[in-house]
């Protein structure tokens, strides 16, 4: 089971989607976040043309470097937004049910 995922800018009215996705599945959701945390440094990367190794990360890559100042938000292919920052350590109240698990849908 699968779940594409997609870096959306939410400073372009509606957001703007990527046309490429930055994952496969919800467990990429770290990756991604740590390189929207780390936008700065891609983008400056991008800027003189050096690339991250890994395929997806290419593509969220691409994309910051697209929107450096933007709002960057992240949703999958079914529509649902997650946040584009780690969520704080899980705690009695800090884990949303099933929010980071793959659901099968039929
Ligand atoms: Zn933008």
């Amino acid at each position: 089971m699968s779940t594409y995922v997609y870096l959306i800018c939410l400073d372009h009215t509606p957001p703007l989607v990527s046309e490429e996705e930055s994952g496969q599945h919800l467990s990429d959701l770290p990756q991604i976040r740590a390189d929207i945390a780390d936008r700065e440094r891609i983008v400056a990367n991008v800027a003189d043309d050096i690339w991250p190794a890994d395929y997806f990360r290419v593509r969220t890559a691409r994309f910051l470097a697209q929107h450096p100042r933007c709002r960057v938000g992240i949703r999958d292919e079914y529509g649902v937004d997650h946040p584009a920052t780690s969520p704080p350590s899980p705690g009695p109240a800090g884990r949303k049910l099933g929010a980071d698990q793959p659901q099968e849908r039929s």
